[in-house]
């Protein structure tokens, strides 16, 4: 409609796809959990990101999205607040294995991200587990064998543990590449590739990205399905 319209030309937003439905341009518009919607108003944000407010509302509907926006936009809670509505819809026994994963090129930027993860899911009892390199796997196994709901990882230590045996990415029914043009730049698309061969076909994938290079534009066509895309900015 016009108003979605009005917002996405006022908020640089460009969208690419089959019936993409409009942003929530307020938190009251997305429904929130009261506990969620407690914790972003205690974090005093007064409004979701434009790359919020759009992708919520795609990834909402199940649908997988490629979304391109440069660093400080807020991606971040643009993919885990539908995790977490994900997590809270199709629940598992997270004792089985993960039912989220997000990978993220450095340990910096997943650490982070499980953070983020505990700021706005934990009153949720959402439960989250980091796993990269440059550190023992001791602990790492530990917090993997209580089980846990989301996993966070680098791609070099999660092949490294898929190797060994010791998770299970056959319940990953939402997965996230985060910063994935620096994913492919360090080298990880190998890595990539076979975690993703361990994870259902049938699940949910969404891809953030700063750039829009022929080698992430070639990773998101083997791995989304009809997917959306989102453009914040004159990012190309
Ligand atoms: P990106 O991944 O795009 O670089 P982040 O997810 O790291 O961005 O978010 C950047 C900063 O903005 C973080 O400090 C985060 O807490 C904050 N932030 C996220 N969402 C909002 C919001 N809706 N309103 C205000 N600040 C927000
Ligand atoms: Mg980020």
């Amino acid at each position: 409609g016009p108003s979605a319209e009005s917002y996405r030309h006022q908020h640089e937003i460009t969208v690419t796809g089959d019936n993409v439905p409009p942003p929530f341009t307020s938190f009251e518009a997305v429904g929130l959990p009261s506990d969620i919607l407690r914790a972003v108003l205690q974090a005093g944000f007064s409004a979701p990101t434009p790359i919020q407010a759009q992708s919520w509302a795609i990834a909402f509907q199940g649908r997988d999205i490629v979304a391109i926006a440069k660093t400080g936009s807020g991606k971040t809670l643009g993919y885990l607040m539908p995790a977490f509505r994900h997590l809270k819809r199709s629940p598992k026994n997270p004792k089985l294995g993960p039912s989220v994963l997000i990978l993220s090129p450095t340990r910096e930027l997943a650490t982070q991200i499980q953070d983020e993860a505990e700021k706005f899911g934990s009153s949720s009892n959402i439960s989250c587990t980091c796993l990269y390199g440059g550190a023992p796997k001791g602990p790492q196994l530990r917090d993997l064998d209580r089980g846990t709901d989301i996993v966070v990882a680098t791609p070099g230590r999660l092949n490294d543990i898929l190797q060994m045996g010791r998770v299970n990415l056959g319940q990953i029914s939402y997965m996230v590449l985060d910063e994935a043009d620096r994913m492919l730049d360090m080298g990880f698309e190998p890595q990539i590739r076979k975690i993703v061969k361990e994870i259902p076909a049938q699940r949910q994938t969404l891809m953030y990205t700063a750039t829009w290079p022929k080698e992430v534009r070639k990773i998101a066509a083997d791995l989304l399905v009809r997917s959306i895309q989102v453009n914040i900015g004159n990012v190309d």
